[in-house]
């Protein structure tokens, strides 16, 4: 889609303006319905576009993403655009500056239609978490778009955007994808900056882009990658034994691992038929299947609930209406400010967080609390080594794994809001590529009988983002 785009724009089909505004248009029409967006920048994107159309006009070179439209999903910032993290608490923040994933699309000319709708502070699994309201699946309206990137992928789904940029701390880039039926990336840890990202858990979220095709996936990859030094994490890409497939439709000599412990009771009957077709398409292709074990997937969902809720409970600190976010006073009746500073921070918090944030910030601070901190954070740091060591050794023997991104296709607005624990559940099979760094792709490989998407999820060893794009690309022309 990107390729073709670009192609049209340098040979003058269509002007970045046209296509710029083709994409506000259907965006005014149903962003209204699916609230995909929470702010639509229409004056940036239009001068952006006509900064493009001059480069062509004068015969420049023009990069792949040049005056293609994109959404980018409102926890990560952008200079002089509001940026929400679907918190009422930054409901008024204009970012002062550039995330740099968003910096570097920028600069490529990228045309930055608005900023997506999500869960607060990239806490949920369905969006419904929007300080904002919450977006609908475009496939069916009564149904969640997947979390906490929900609004991105909607808007790639609706195609009220190219592409966007998501986060994916526990699989939401890649959850909403699948419930969406649009490709979705979560780089290897480490590989994308997180620089200008509102941090969730700071040592799972990373960058990663949704897409309509694994092609477009790898080229805005290729494009927000690398080493950042305003982000002590990043690292320049190492690619180790990848191996690249010489015919192109084919997978002989590939080794993917099927993990048992991903096949679990409780699996929607349709999501497994799919993902076991897939597993025959892929034989069929030429890989070689083989049965593993990652004995310690059990425990990855446990151990994600004590670290995420952790490091956000620190990282969310910083809103107290003091340092940042709104600020809830509380006034004395006379004179206009508040009795005690302790008021303040409890006002603000009290008034501006939502319940499933103060929920992450209780569990994360009592895990961390003195008394506690052996017994759960500490304990969850080493269970967490031990799903890591799992995946350095099922890669001696597989080149990829494959396996269900979710446990059920979309499921309906309100369903789960009154629980939070089988909220929960729905991350089980997109935890673990976090808690242990490694790349993982969801793509589409079916609909159930009603018409909603169901992904299938591609885990390769770290910094092997190209045996994701090798393998999901011939599965995409495989007409999966
Ligand atoms: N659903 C998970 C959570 O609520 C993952 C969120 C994410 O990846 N940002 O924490």
């Amino acid at each position: 889609m990107i390729q073709e785009l670009h192609q049209k724009l340098i040979t003058k089909e269509i002007s970045a303006t046209e296509l710029a505004r083709d994409y506000l248009r259907r965006i005014e029409e149903k962003n209204p319905v699916l609230n995909a967006f929470i702010t639509v920048a229409e004056k940036e994107a239009l001068k952006q576009a006509e900064k493009v159309d001059k480069k062509i006009a004068n015969g420049d070179e023009i990069s792949l993403l040049a005056g293609i439209p994109v959404a980018i999903k409102d926890v990560i910032m952008t200079e002089g655009i509001k940026t929400t993290a679907g918190s009422k608490i930054l409901e008024n923040y204009i970012a002062p500056y550039d995330a740099t994933a968003a910096k570097k699309i920028k600069d490529a000319g990228a045309v930055i239609l608005g900023k997506n709708n999500c869960d607060e502070f990239a806490m949920g699994s369905s969006t419904e978490n929007s300080a904002f309201g919450p977006t609908k699946n475009p496939h069916d309206l009564a149904r969640v778009p997947g979390g906490t990137s929900g609004g991105s992928s909607c808007a790639v789904a609706a195609d009220l955007s190219v592409y966007s940029l998501g986060t994916d701390t526990g699989g939401s880039v890649r959850q909403p994808a699948a419930f969406c039926g649009v490709v979705g990336l979560k780089p290897t840890y480490g590989s994308v900056s997180r620089y200008g990202l509102i941090a969730d858990a700071s040592s799972l979220d990373q960058i990663g882009p949704l897409t309509k095709n694994v092609a477009d996936a790898k080229i805005v990859f290729d494009m927000i990658k690398g080493k950042d030094e305003k982000d002590a994490t990043s690292v320049s890409l190492k690619h180790k034994n990848i191996k690249t497939l010489k015919q192109k439709d084919s997978l002989a000599g590939f080794k993917i691992g099927i993990p048992q412990e991903y096949f679990i009771k409780g699996i929607d009957a349709e999501v497994e038929i799919a993902v076991r077709e897939v597993i025959e398409k892929v034989r069929e292709l030429g890989a070689e299947i083989i049965e593993v074990s990652l004995p310690y997937t059990e425990y990855a969902l446990a151990v994600y609930y004590i670290i995420q809720p952790a490091e956000a409970s620190a990282n969310l600190a910083r809103f107290d209406g003091i340092r940042y976010g709104n600020r809830g006073i509380t006034r004395n009746t006379t004179l206009n400010y508040a009795d005690k500073l302790i008021d303040v921070y409890k006002k603000t918090r009290a008034e501006f967080l939502g319940d499933e944030v103060k929920r992450r910030i209780m569990l994360g601070t009592y895990a961390l609390s003195a008394g506690y901190y052996d017994a759960y954070y500490k304990k969850a740091g080493q269970v967490r080594t031990l799903i890591r060591k799992d995946f350095k050794k099922v890669f001696d023997k597989v080149d990829i794994l494959l396996t269900p991104t979710t446990p059920t296709p979309a499921f309906k607005l309100g369903e789960k809001t009154n629980d939070p624990l089988t909220m929960y559940l729905e991350d089980i099979f997109t935890v673990p590529a976090n808690l242990s760094g490694v790349p993982a792709m969801s793509l589409p490989c079916s609909k159930t009988k009603t018409g909603l998407p169901i992904g299938v999820q591609l885990i390769a060893p770290w910094f092997n983002e190209d045996a994701l794009f090798e393998v999901g690309e011939r599965l995409e022309k495989s007409n999966l």
